[in-house]
């Protein structure tokens, strides 16, 4: 188990050093932060015909929020809107709850998380954000 564990943590810190589809994009964006953590971020998504087509980030913040949102931009590229909010109950039920949250791919990673409540908040922050950029909210997204 503790193998495993090590496994999941390369792959956060993997992502957390090289985030994956970090930078300014095109399409609706939205801001989001974590004043527990200090972690902030904006999220990009460029929906067309209702599908994520290209998805991108900036920001700063712990690992997790980082990797998170990083992992996040590769789980929902290319989906619908209605299967990224999908993944993001989903993704939500793996942080806090013991029953099975479903097939979640490379997502499972952050099922350590549960461990730690208080790092739950930086592991969902990029998928706040998303929710603000696909709903067209325009006040910026706050853990708090
Ligand atoms: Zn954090």
């Amino acid at each position: 188990m503790n193998e495993l564990r090590d496994l999941y943590q390369e792959a956060i810190l993997d992502h957390y050093k090289h985030p994956r589809n970090f930078g300014v994009g095109p399409g609706r964006s939205a801001n989001g932060a974590n004043p527990l953590c200090g972690d902030s971020l904006s999220v990009y998504a460029d929906v067309q015909n209702g599908v994520i087509c290209d998805i991108h980030f900036v920001g700063q913040g712990c690992a997790i929020s980082t990797a998170s949102a990083s992992l996040m931009t590769e789980a929902v590229k290319g989906k619908s809107v209605g299967e990224a909010h999908t993944l993001f109950h989903k993704f939500h039920r793996l942080l806090t709850s013991d029953s099975p949250a479903g097939e979640l791919g490379k997502l499972e990673v952050f099922g350590g998380v549960r461990e730690f409540p208080s790092r739950v908040k930086c592991a969902t922050l990029a998928w706040h954000t998303l929710e603000a950029a696909l709903t067209g909210t325009s006040e910026a997204v706050t853990t708090e």
